[in-house]
């Protein structure tokens, strides 16, 4: 049968999903795994389709000293054990920079201008790149496809897209981008299903995760999000602190002597909810904690994203419908309350019950805008993509040879 490997590269850890590819070209999830620990206690865990463990074994740090390292396992068990030979493998890259506004096919030119935009997601980027590259060296024929973070918001209008600085900054790729794109696109697209009656008109999306943010969705569309050049922007994130005036940083550098790696490893490391509570940058512990300093974090987090829902209200001139997803956003039940309360002017009121039992409309029955949590599905949305650009490069192909 045929499948798709989708692959998530971090820093530390590679994420994968096999996905069979059915008859009618629909995609069922066969295995979920990761290996983590890269260069530390590498570990490989994988689970079926009934979530069951199928693996869980360490490695010694020697063999998995890097992600091509943590790639090749990965392959190897896959290949080995579980007899799976992907038909084509999809990528999470998080920037497609002014380029790229869809999934596209690998070559070697596609990813020379993917390094390009290295510099505008260090943390990210450059281990989005590795496998795409080992797998490129080790299995040329091998089709891959990348799936990028910033594609679904390449349509803002310019407004929304500018910075006020001299235009030649916007020219050279200096805009607002906007991420998490691939979740939204998934909610975007199942939202028909789930909540037709609102699916074709103004929804705020909140993405809350490690990473999070919020999104403006009309006709199913992005027309604005809270991140921007790089993922640091907007809300505040497990270890990013959102919104910052610039000359924060300026500060940092002038009057604090920090060379500019040392404010991007701060700025991406230690600030957030991570920086704010000095506890932990995990929702859960924060919740768990007793410590004032977490209490503080997670009502700055409430009071951030209310804060940009009221925006993106303004930039959609009004708000149909309201949609928690991510980790956060999936999971917990008293941060989507307390944000839910602040979203009251707006016309939101939440059904208590509803929202403890994380169904999937926790409104009540009266609320103006009716809100829903809506489970994401990022690796599937690359499937589809993956499989969507295989299909019109086999047809285009075909069509070459008959003509
Ligand atoms: P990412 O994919 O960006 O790593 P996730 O979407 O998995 O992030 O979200 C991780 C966040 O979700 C963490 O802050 C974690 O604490 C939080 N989270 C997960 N489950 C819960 C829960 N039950 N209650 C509160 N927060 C949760």
């Amino acid at each position: 049968m045929d499948s798709i490997l989708v692959v998530n590269a971090g820093s530390s850890s590679v994420k994968f999903q096999v996905f069979a590819v059915d008859g009618d070209g629909r995609l069922r999830r066969q295995f979920k795994g990761q290996m983590d620990g890269i260069g530390s206690r590498p570990r490989l865990r994988a689970s079926g389709a009934n979530g069951d463990a199928v693996a869980d074994r360490a490695y010694p740090i020697e063999a998995v000293p890097d992600v091509p390292a943590a790639m090749t396992v990965a392959s190897a068990w896959l290949r080995d054990e579980v007899r799976m030979t992907p038909m084509a493998v999809g990528h999470r890259v998080v920037h497609g920079g002014p380029d790229y506004d869809r999934p596209v096919a690998v070559d070697h030119a596609v990813v020379a201008r993917l390094e390009r935009f290295a510099a505008l997601a260090p943390l990210h980027q450059p281990h989005n790149l590795a496998p795409i590259k080992s797998i490129l060296a080790n299995f040329p024929a091998l089709p891959q496809v990348v799936c990028f973070d910033t594609a679904f918001h390449r349509n803002h209008p310019d407004v929304a897209d500018v910075y006020a600085i001299p235009h030649r900054l916007h020219e050279e790729g200096v805009r607002r981008y906007g991420f998490h794109g691939l979740s939204y696109e998934y909610i975007a697209r199942k939202l028909p299903e789930v909540a037709p009656e609102v699916a074709q008109g103004r929804v705020v999306v909140a993405h809350l995760g490690s990473g999070a943010s919020m999104c403006a969705l009309r006709g199913g569309r992005s027309i604005e999000s809270t991140l921007g050049f790089t993922a640091l922007d907007g809300l505040p994130m497990g270890t990013r602190p959102g919104q910052l005036d610039p000359g924060v940083v300026l500060y940092l550098m002038l009057a604090k002597g920090m060379t500019p790696a040392e404010v991007q490893d701060f700025l991406y490391k230690d600030c957030g909810l991570k920086g704010l509570s000095g506890v932990s940058n995990d929702m859960r512990e924060l919740q768990t904690s007793s410590d004032p300093r977490a209490l503080f974090a997670i009502e700055y987090f409430v009071y951030r994203v209310g804060l940009y829902a009221g925006m993106l209200a303004a930039a959609l001139q009004g708000m149909d419908a309201f949609v928690f997803t991510a980790g956060i956003g999936e999971n917990s039940a008293s941060v989507r309350a307390r944000i839910a309360d602040r979203l009251g002017w707006l016309g939101v009121a939440v059904d208590p019950l509803a929202n403890s039992s994380h169904a999937l409309k926790i409104s009540q029955a009266a609320s103006r805008v009716p809100v829903y949590v809506v489970p994401t599905d990022e690796e599937r949305m690359i499937a589809e993509h993956t499989l969507s650009v295989l299909l019109t490069k086999r047809s285009n192909a075909r069509r070459e040879r008959a003509s």
